[in-house]
């Protein structure tokens, strides 16, 4: 048994350590299939996407890890790609140019404010309680549509191979003070953007770490959107979104009792450079 990770962050963003740290840390999990998802580099200044400077070091050192570490872990090369509607196609230049193994597309801004900056949803709630205000007229419904409407434009135009923390933006949502999560309109919204998932062929990852950082008291997404995956059969992984070597299986452990309960049966695998569903229980995933 063993388990995956395909969403990890190190140095080179706002994660921590050397590239050797988290594989070790793998290795000691028990971990055959682990992924790289730096921020990618951005058209402006942010204080956690990767410098621009730095992707060709990246780059380097995974593929040097590749060689280091094989025969006992695969390593793959990717990025965790921000999508903008303007910028369509990034995700596919992204894979192309670089030789990703594989794609990881996220949502963290939307819009813009007055003075240019895009504005970051899933960062400081004084930040989104400022974009809800001077962007959106606090009007917390037509931010989530946006929301949604971003990533089922991503899913249509630019489809990464793996959706990441498809409703991340429930992070700003503590104790339900910005809205229910329970209306009708919201899980519409889920539901409309998993059934363009279904449609475009991506996997849909199961995020954990809202849970371990206690920001969130689900998995992005959480029970509701599970349902509907498992209803629509849209393949998934679990990632923990890592950005320290001791948060590589974060809450993996209930989350796959939640799964299991819910009916899943299998959890998508990159195992020799081709995506593969395999069995998993509690102890991991049957490789
Ligand atoms: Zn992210
Ligand atoms: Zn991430």
């Amino acid at each position: 048994m063993s388990w995956t990770n395909y969403h990890s962050h190190y140095k080179y963003c706002d994660g921590v350590d050397e590239i050797d740290s988290h594989v070790q840390k793998a290795l000691e999990l028990g971990i055959k299939s682990f992924g790289f998802t730096s921020h990618s580099p951005v058209h402006f200044e942010n204080k956690w996407s990767m410098d621009s400077k730095d992707l060709p070091t990246y780059l380097k050192e995974v593929d040097h890890a590749k060689t280091k570490y094989a025969g006992q872990i695969e390593i793959y090369k990717s990025l965790e790609i921000d999508y903008f509607p303007e910028k369509t196609g990034i995700i596919k230049a992204f894979r192309k140019d670089l030789k990703l193994d594989y794609t990881l597309g996220s949502i963290h801004f939307i819009d813009a404010f007055e003075d240019g900056k895009p504005w970051e949803i899933d960062g400081p709630q004084l930040v989104f309680e400022k974009g809800l205000q001077e962007i959106y007229g606090n009007d917390i419904q037509k931010v989530l549509r946006r929301y949604f409407e971003i990533t089922v434009h991503m899913l249509e135009h630019d489809c990464p191979n793996i959706l990441g923390h498809m409703d991340k933006i429930k992070m700003q949502n503590h104790n339900k003070f910005f809205f229910d999560e329970e209306a009708t309109w919201y899980k519409d919204y889920l539901s409309q953007t998993l059934e363009v998932a279904a449609q475009a062929g991506t996997i849909v990852e199961v995020n954990t770490r809202g849970l371990y950082k206690k920001r969130a008291s689900e998995t992005y997404p959480g029970k509701f959107g599970l349902q509907r995956l498992k209803e629509l059969k849209v393949p998934i992984c679990l990632n923990s979104d890592s950005h320290h070597p001791k948060e590589i299986i974060g809450e993996y452990e209930n989350t796959v009792l939640l799964l299991k309960e819910l009916g899943f049966r299998e959890l998508m695998v990159l195992k020799d450079n081709v995506w593969i569903a395999r069995p998993f229980d509690q102890s991991g995933i049957n490789w």
